[in-house]
Formats: structure tokens, C-alpha cells, sequence
């Protein structure tokens, strides 16, 4: 579902060129949970926006779907990337527009038919549970149901796949267990395939099959789990 061939970023400050990421291959296959973890800088954000290219790789493929996306300009990288939702630590709401405005957003961005947006925007919502918050604003939200909101907004367009930048790492331990209770419901359920970058082994640990650990920009290894389930 998705592969990186050898993908490298880089950033040049004062003439010295930083190897954000470097020289990457990993696979993710359809269905799979898969856990990108290590330390704070070792390059697992940057790594996680190149798959859907909203970081240039300096150098390599990311090919998602079978479409080398490092080949697509213009219109076909915004389609092509209409099959990837994304969601991160701080959940990115727009503050001044409620629960349900949120999601028609992402609806009106990939241009979703207009006289199907409110009720797949509808459907989106009663599935991660806030049915009954779709007229609140993020304000009145808490961290667990600020973090649904963004996941269902990055579901409404029906993606394959979906990127989660330290989705829980702003939520107390029991939010965390939800979260994560609803990212192994949408794998299941919807047959999505998710990629987790998380610093916190526990989280990886409960809902992944498989995790590559990186290390100063560099994969130090990728290893199967067992998936633990989510404890207490
Ligand atoms: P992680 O997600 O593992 O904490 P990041 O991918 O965010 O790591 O960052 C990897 C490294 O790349 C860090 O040292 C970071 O400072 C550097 N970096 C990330 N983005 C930029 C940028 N836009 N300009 C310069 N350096 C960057
Ligand atoms: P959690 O610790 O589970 O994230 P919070 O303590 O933040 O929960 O919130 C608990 C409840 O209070 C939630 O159901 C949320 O809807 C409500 N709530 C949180 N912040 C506000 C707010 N600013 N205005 C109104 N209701 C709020």
C-alpha cells in the first residue's frame, strides 16, 4: 500500500546539509497498523509528511496505491492525496467554526458532491461517537473529543489510508485508550490501512503489527509485534 524506495530529506542552514531523514525503504501493506517510533528529532514526523508529499523528498519514491506520488503535480497530487487522511498531536480544528462545519470543510475541499456533504459529514461524526457535539466549537470540546473531531473529518473523503502524528500525545492515559480504541475500530471496521508516529512504545506496542524504530534520521531496525490490546 505504501513504499519508500531510499527517501531522504534534507535541510541546509549555513552551508551544512542536515539529514532530516536518510535513505529510507520501508513498506506498509493494506490492513496493516504500522508504528514509526523513536526519540524527539530522529525524523519520524518528517518521514511521516513525505508520504503524502506534504514534505518534498529531497531524493527517493513514495509510492502509495500502486502511484509513484513523487511523479504527481498540480491536480493528480490533490486527488492522489484525497486518499490519505491525516491527524496530529494538536488536532489542527478550525477554532471559530463548529464540529460539523469542520468536517464539511475537508468535504468541500476535495470537492465531495454538495448535496452529500452534510449527511457523509453526519455519518463521519456518529461514527467516532459525537452525534450529539456537531453543533459545539472546539472550545467546548475536551482533548479526546477535539482529537475524534479531526479524525473524522480526515475520514469523511473515505481514505485508504491514514497518517497519525503523535495522535495521543496530548491526551491524559484513559483519552489515549479511546483514541486508540477508535483508530483499531476504523482499521477493522473500515478496512483502513494507519500509520502511528508516536515516542511512547505502550501506544505502538497496543495496536501495531509491525514498528520501525528510527534513529537520527535513519531506520535502526523494523520489527514484528504481537499487538498487546489496549490495557489498563
Ligand atoms: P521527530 O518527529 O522524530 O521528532 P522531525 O521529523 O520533526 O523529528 O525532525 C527531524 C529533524 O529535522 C530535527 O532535528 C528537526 O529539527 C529537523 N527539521 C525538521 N523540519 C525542519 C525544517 N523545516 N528546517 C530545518 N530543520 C528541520
Ligand atoms: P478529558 O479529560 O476526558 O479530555 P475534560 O475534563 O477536558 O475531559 O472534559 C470533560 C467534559 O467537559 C467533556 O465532556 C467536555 O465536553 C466538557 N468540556 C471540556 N471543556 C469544556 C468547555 N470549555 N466548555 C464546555 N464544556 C467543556
Amino acid at each position: 500500500m505504501i513504499t519508500l524506495n531510499n527517501v531522504t530529506k534534507t535541510y541546509t542552514q549555513d552551508q551544512t546539509v542536515f539529514h532530516a531523514v536518510d535513505s529510507v525503504s520501508l513498506s506498509v501493506k493494506s490492513g496493516e497498523i504500522y508504528g514509526i517510533i523513536g526519540r524527539s528529532g530522529a525524523g519520524k514526523s518528517t518521514l511521516l509528511r513525505m508520504i503524502n508529499l506534504l514534505e518534498i523528498p529531497t531524493s527517493g519514491s513514495v509510492i502509495v496505491d500502486g502511484m509513484e506520488l513523487t511523479n504527481l503535480k498540480g491536480r493528480k497530487l490533490r486527488l492522489a492525496r484525497q486518499s490519505i487522511g491525516m491527524i496530529f498531536q494538536h488536532f489542527h480544528l478550525v477554532t471559530n467554526k463548529t464540529v460539523l462545519a469542520n468536517v464539511l470543510v475537508s468535504l468541500e475541499l476535495a470537492n465531495y458532491p454538495k448535496k452529500d456533504r452534510k449527511k457523509r459529514a453526519l455519518e463521519v461524526l456518529r461514527f467516532v461517537g459525537l452525534e450529539e457535539h456537531v453543533s459545539k466549537y472546539p472550545g467546548q470540546l475536551s482533548g479526546g473529543q477535539k482529537q475524534r473531531v479531526a479524525i473524522a473529518r480526515a475520514l469523511a473523503n473515505k481514505p485508504k489510508i491514514l497518517l497519525c502524528d503523535e495522535p495521543t500525545s496530548a491526551l491524559d492515559p484513559n483519552t489515549t485508550r479511546e483514541i486508540l480504541g477508535v483508530l483499531k475500530n476504523i482499521n477493522e471496521r473500515l478496512g483502513v490501512t494507519i500509520v502511528i508516529v508516536s515516542h511512547e512504545m505502550d501506544v505502538i506496542k497496543s495496536i501495531c503489527s509491525r514498528v520501525t524504530v528510527m534513529d537520527k534520521g535513519k531506520v535502526y531496525e523494523t520489527i514484528e509485534v504481537a499487538p498487546q490490546g489496549i490495557v489498563d
